[in-house]
């Protein structure tokens, strides 16, 4: 799994962060940095759970098998 953020489409608003703190940090400046793009398994659902929750829609999930 591979988590894409569409960085023009994120308005910093932390939806994602909240349901999954390991993988996504809101900066001071708004902006969203994704501590791992690549997620180990454990953390498949909360990552899922994040981009559903984001309501942008600016974070996506690539199935790549890894
Ligand atoms: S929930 Fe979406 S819009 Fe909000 S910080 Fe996360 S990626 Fe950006």
């Amino acid at each position: 799994m591979r988590i894409v953020l569409d960085e023009s489409k994120c308005s910093g608003l932390g939806m994602c962060e909240a349901e999954a703190p390991d993988l996504f940090e809101v900066q001071d400046d708004g902006s969203l940095r994704v501590l791992d793009d690549r997620p180990p398994e454990d953390q498949y659902e909360v990552a899922r759970a994040a981009c559903d929750a984001c309501p942008t829609e600016a974070l996506s999930i690539v199935e790549d098998d890894r």
